[in-house]
């Protein structure tokens, strides 16, 4: 039995009375777990199995198998604005779905940054869900031990200027300066002020975007690293929806 700070990243009704969950928990990356009588009406679990809700979870880990058994959730907070815009809720399912797929390698510092990019998205008004997002995306990105090289050429390790716009190489592991670009063709450009923003986000601030195709440019270039980095060939279809979302 461990008991583990976790945020419910996906629940659905199983058979009359439970639920099963997903549960990035802290101390055990993604895990899923029965909550069994969870739907019954005086369960012990209340609301506290809704989307998004943080909490300390009780768990029963199985040796055998990947379902385990919720002993216990006593939600801390639950997070009620990202249902009250469709931007919101687009924004953290997409960020719950990174999670998810990265799930076995989650850490606390996965835990961590999710939950304060939650808490930041539910928080921002519209228009500034996309970067509050994508800065909370990236710090899970970097969380998960796959920051991309950003401050020196990710080929020759040459330290870039900050005015440098360079390429941006999903394969090679991130910028890419003039003088290696012909090795990476068909890679994105990046310009120096989307690479400086990206530091600016792995270090923790809260840059802002300006204009929705400055912010589209970001997502495609997330996905893109996502996509290359779980290398699965599965699509990301939370993640894509927020993007049309914004689209
Ligand atoms: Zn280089």
């Amino acid at each position: 039995m461990i008991e583990t700070a976790a945020i419910v990243l996906h629940a659905f009704d199983y058979r009359e009375t439970s639920r099963i969950v997903r549960l990035a928990t802290r101390e055990s990356g993604v895990i899923s777990a029965i909550a069994k009588g969870a739907r019954r009406p005086k369960s012990r679990f209340g609301q506290g199995l809704d989307l998004f809700t943080s909490g300390t979870a009780l768990v029963a880990l199985h040796q055998s198998g990947d379902l385990h058994t919720l002993a216990g959730f006593d939600a801390s907070r639950a997070r009620p604005a990202l249902a009250q815009s469709l931007r919101r809720f687009g924004a953290a399912a997409a960020l719950a779905e990174v999670c998810l797929r990265f799930g076995t390698e989650a850490t606390a510092g996965v835990h961590d940054a999710l939950s304060a990019g939650l808490d930041r998205i539910g928080a921002s008004a519209d228009p500034d869900v996309p970067a509050a997002t994508l800065a909370a995306a990236w710090r899970i990105v970097g969380e998960l031990g796959f920051a991309p090289a950003l401050e020196s050429c990710a080929l020759c390790q040459r330290e870039l200027q900050p005015d440098e716009d360079v390429r941006f190489s999903h394969r090679s592991g991130g910028a890419v300066c003039h003088g290696c670009r012909s090795l990476v063709p068909g890679a994105r450009s990046l310009p120096a002020s989307a690479r400086v923003t990206l530091v600016d986000w792995m270090a923790g601030s809260e840059v802002p975007l300006h204009d929705a195709p400055t912010a589209r440019a970001h997502q495609r270039l997330l996905r893109e690293f996502l996509e290359e980095h779980l290398g699965d060939g599965r699509a990301f279809p939370a993640f894509q929806s927020w993007e049309r979302l914004d689209s």
